[in-house]
């Protein structure tokens, strides 16, 4: 359905000129109860401050009346396959907000009903999935990753009903509502449906809207500014990767339809961050045997992703050269960064000659040895600052350590301070790098775990402390969070998206 008035003129709403759209009201939910909120966030967008009778908006009761909900429809390729139409039956607009700065802010409710495009689903999100996108997005920010961000987490009060997939037993679990925020929630898949359904001229309408909104920078025009609008695309999502390497974040639902135009982490499902570095780590249970979406892949499949977006815009830049040179470009550009990256999180002054056999040499001793991601660049600070010796390292790994470990690991360091003694930078402006690249907490999946189980239990110490955590992610608030994850934990996945 085509939504029919222009609300441009109204501060909480605006009209994507003939994109698929549809209005839609949420459920309405009679006891919602509160969870958490994001003040800081609030404030910052222009909603100010919560009081107690806003509890019905987090859920999508009572709305105003100048704000007119609506849902968007887009396509994509799941798993490699052209999968037609299929979003957004779950996330609906309340609009957008722009604060005392101009910046505007898209505000969505996630799970508060079924829109036109949920198909033969309910519209719901349930305790588990909306506590791993309330966290892991902020935690996301706070880490400095471009995300979409949550601003409240509430039960609906309602019991929703979800089919295992362990067991293929239905069960009842509680229903929640995330408020999630963004400069702009467009995918590939909006353009993607466009252009499968021949729309060529709301394609245009879309890619313009989204360049004049979005992408300031572009000032070029007619066919020109198609292709710096790929290009620029090409680039954010290339950064948006190494930031993922990073910090050690797999997406694990890489699809099109999961992919945002603005270069943000969006769709947070089956995510996880890894414990023990290894490049074919893949949360997601549905992602087996093939693991299209491990780790190590994340570049590789965000281009295959990009070549899908330039078929959908093709039509309004018809170079095919142009669209492959750029692409093959996302392949170099990635690694160059992706190894400036590492020499950030090494501590190494700039990127130089030998380094790419350094990283190469490093990560297989880390899979071999599996040792844990985040903990050993903590580890090679406090080496470098001479506070830990290299003893330290063994208590990393998630195997049993013998002699020969040890010794491969020796020759390691042999090699690092070879490298180190190359820097042309202060062994303070080194340390000082390296403190900014490496995160000393990150949000594993056991601790998520642990939090839910708490939550669902009718408790949310875990939760305000893990929001603490997140909100610090250089710094080492709690000790106890800065382990490896604890045996017994192993079997976790990330947990499915319902
Ligand atoms: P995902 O694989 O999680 O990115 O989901 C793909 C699409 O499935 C989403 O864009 C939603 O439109 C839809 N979807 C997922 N869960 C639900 C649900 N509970 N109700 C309606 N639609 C859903
Ligand atoms: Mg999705
Ligand atoms: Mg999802």
């Amino acid at each position: 359905r085509k939504f029919p008035g222009d609300f441009s003129n109204n501060p909480m709403q605006r009209n994507t000129p003939k994109v698929v759209f549809a209005t839609i009201n949420p459920a309405g939910f009679d006891h919602p109860q509160l969870i958490a909120f994001n003040e800081a966030l609030s404030e910052e967008i222009g909603l100010g401050k919560y009081e107690e009778k806003d509890l019905g908006f987090l859920v999508g009761n009572g709305l105003p009346e100048n704000i007119q909900p609506y849902a968007t429809a887009y396509a994509g390729h799941q798993f490699g396959n052209w999968a037609g139409q299929l979003g957004d039956g779950r996330a609906i607009f309340a609009g957008e907000i722009i604060n005392d700065t101009g910046k505007r802010t898209e505000i969505q409710w996630k799970g508060a009903g079924a829109t036109p495009y949920s198909r033969h689903a309910d519209g719901r999100a349930v305790l588990r999935s909306s506590v791993r996108e309330y966290l892991m997005s902020e935690a996301m920010y706070h880490l400095r990753v471009p995300t979409t961000r949550a601003l409240s987490l509430a039960f609906t009060g309602e019991d929703v009903v979800r089919d295992m997939m362990y067991n293929g037993n239905p069960q009842l679990e509680k229903g929640a509502v995330v408020i999630r925020t963004a400069e702009s929630f467009l995918r590939f898949g909006h353009f993607e449906l466009m252009s499968a359904q021949r729309e060529y001229k709301t394609l245009q309408e879309l890619a313009d809207f989204t360049i004049e909104n979005y992408y300031p920078e572009i000032t070029s025009t007619d066919q020109q500014k198609y292709k710096d609008f790929f290009e620029n695309i090409c680039i954010r999502t290339a950064n948006l990767i190494i930031e993922w390497f990073r910090v050690g974040f797999v997406h694990g639902v890489m699809n099109t339809d999961n992919m945002s135009v603005l270069g943000l982490t969006i769709d947070y499902g089956p995510y996880s961050m890894m414990d023990e570095y290894d490049l074919n780590f893949t949360p997601n249970t549905t992602d087996l045997p093939g693991r299209r979406y491990a780790f190590g892949k994340q570049g590789q499949i965000a281009q295959w992703n990009l070549w899908q977006l330039a078929n959908a815009l093709h039509p309004l830049i018809k170079d095919e050269k142009f669209l492959e040179d750029t692409l093959n470009h996302f392949g170099s550009y990635f690694w160059e960064n992706h190894d400036k990256m590492l020499c950030q999180k090494f501590g190494f002054d700039q990127l130089r000659e030998d380094d790419e056999e350094f990283f190469t040499n490093w990560q297989a001793l880390m899979q071999e040895l599996q040792l844990d991601y985040t903990l050993f660049f903590n580890e090679l600070e406090r080496l470098s600052d001479n506070t830990h010796s290299p003893e330290y390292f063994k208590q990393l790994s998630y195997l049993p350590w013998d002699q020969e470990k040890q010794r491969k690991l020796e020759n390691f360091f042999t090699s690092y301070q070879n490298r180190v003694s190359l820097n042309v930078i202060s062994k303070e402006d080194s340390l000082m790098i390296m403190r900014k690249a490496n995160p000393k907490f990150i949000l594993r999946n056991y601790l998520l775990y642990e939090c839910i189980e708490e939550i669902s239990q009718g408790s949310t110490e875990m939760l305000e402390k893990l929001t603490k955590a997140l909100e610090n992610p250089y710094e080492e608030l709690y000790p106890e969070f800065s382990t490896k994850r604890p045996t017994g934990y192993n079997g976790i996945s990330g947990c499915s998206t319902l």
